[in-house]
Order: structure tokens, then C-alpha cells, then sequence
């Protein structure tokens, strides 16, 4: 009579204690998973702040649902690669090769491109009155690696005008030097195996073509948003990434 009722207990307490383990194992796993899980930061500045140069409106699609499906589409794609949940956006790039099923690959490429993208574009970008000017080293590299800064403008408007599609402008620094290049779609300078060799480098300044970006206020005229883009970068901001190289 004893062996079975201690054989009961046992099984009792088994079952007991994996409830238990159960019951405290879902609370703290899903405090590990948090840090996994990117979110959408806020603005460092007002929606309208960039006006007339970028208007409110589209700020708040642009950053509101445009980068939150994003960071969305990110964390979703994240479910799948469980071995990339909890690394950076850098290394996410550069381990996406690890990664097996093409169709999370592509979702981590589109989606972590699109908000390191926008993460990045806000944070280069502030009010008119702010904007500043480049640090006198970083207008020295411009100078001697463009001409002059009407020459780096020139080229980065060429380039900026000229990517067919969807994509972005950028401003780089690899080897040692300043380049303007530019990628398709979420893609970025940073994306190891993905982009080409020749977009690859540390990005400083970039800017989004994509009609998302501009279409509500200028229509088809990307010219005019690009030469506008250039009232409202940061260059406070451009030029520390440039000091931390
Ligand atoms: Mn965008």
C-alpha cells in the first residue's frame, strides 16, 4: 500500500513542480525575450519641426507606420531566427547568411534594414535652425575628397536623384575616405554579403528616396525634397559620427 501511494505522491509532486517551474518559467522567459524585441523610438523632435522643409504629415506616416511595420516585420522575423534574438542590428547583418530560410533572410535584410535606416535618418535630420554646418574636420575630408562642399552636394544630389526605385543616398566612410554611394530598397553600407562591395562603409549622413518619404508634399518631385533635405540635416550630429570613426 505504501509504494503506490508514495509513487502517487511522487507523481503528484512531478507534476506539481513542473506547473510550478511552468508557472515561473513563462514570466521570466518572456522577460528574457524583451530585450529581443526592438521598438520604435520616438522622434527627437516634434512631427512638425522640420517644416516647411518636411512637413508634419508626412512625418508622422513616415516614422508612425511606415518605420513601425518595420520594427514589426523585424521582431516577426526574429520568431524565426531565434538564434539572432538578442543581438544588434549590426550583427544581425552580419550573421544573416546563418540564417537558412530565404524568406526570413529577406525579412530580416527589408525590415532590420528599414529600422536601422529610419533610426538613423531621424536622428541626422533636425529643425532648420538647428541644422548647423559641418565640424571643420569633417569639411576638411569633404573638401579633400569632393572638391568642395558644393561639389559633395552635386554628386550626393546626382546620386540621390538617380537611384531608380526605391532606396537611399548615402554618405560613407571606408578606407579612410568619404564616399557617396547608394542602395536599393531597406539595404545599407553595412549589410556585409548583401550589398556590393563598393556601397559598403561606415554610413554618415543618408537619405531616404523612397515616394514614401516625400510623395505627400512633393509629389513626383523628388528634386525638390532632396535639395530641401539639405535645410534639415544635423550636422552636429553627422559630424560626431564622423569624430568616432
Ligand atoms: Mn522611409
Amino acid at each position: 500500500m505504501e509504494m503506490p501511494h508514495t509513487r502517487s505522491n511522487r507523481r503528484q509532486f512531478v507534476k506539481l513542480s513542473t506547473l510550478a517551474a511552468g508557472a515561473v518559467m513563462l514570466p521570466s522567459r518572456a522577460m528574457a525575450q524583451a530585450p529581443a524585441a526592438f521598438s520604435l523610438p520616438a522622434l527627437p523632435y516634434a512631427a512638425n519641426a522640420l517644416e516647411p522643409h518636411i512637413d508634419a504629415r508626412t512625418m508622422e506616416i513616415h516614422h508612425g507606420k511606415h518605420h513601425a511595420a518595420y520594427v514589426a516585420g523585424l521582431n516577426a522575423a526574429l520568431e524565426k531566427a531565434p538564434q539572432l534574438k538578442g543581438k544588434s542590428l549590426d550583427e544581425i547583418f552580419s550573421d544573416i547568411t546563418t540564417v537558412s530560410d530565404e524568406s526570413v533572410r529577406t525579412a530580416l535584410r527589408n525590415h532590420g534594414g528599414g529600422h536601422w535606416n529610419h533610426t538613423f535618418f531621424w536622428n541626422t535630420l533636425a529643425p532648420a535652425a538647428n541644422s548647423g554646418a559641418p565640424s571643420p574636420e569633417l569639411l576638411t575630408a569633404i573638401e579633400a575628397s569632393f572638391g568642395s562642399m558644393d561639389d559633395f552636394k552635386k554628386g550626393f544630389n546626382e546620386t540621390a536623384t538617380k537611384r531608380f526605385g526605391s532606396g537611399w543616398a548615402w554618405l560613407i566612410s571606408a578606407n579612410g575616405k568619404l564616399r557617396i554611394t547608394s542602395t536599393a530598397n531597406q539595404d545599407n553600407p553595412l549589410m556585409k554579403s548583401i550589398v556590393p562591395d563598393a556601397d559598403l562603409g561606415t554610413p554618415l549622413l543618408g537619405l531616404d528616396v523612397w515616394e514614401h518619404a516625400y510623395y505627400l508634399h512633393y509629389q513626383n518631385r523628388r528634386a525638390d525634397y532632396i535639395n530641401a533635405w539639405w535645410s534639415v540635416i544635423n550636422w552636429a550630429e553627422v559630424s560626431r559620427k564622423f569624430a568616432a570613426l
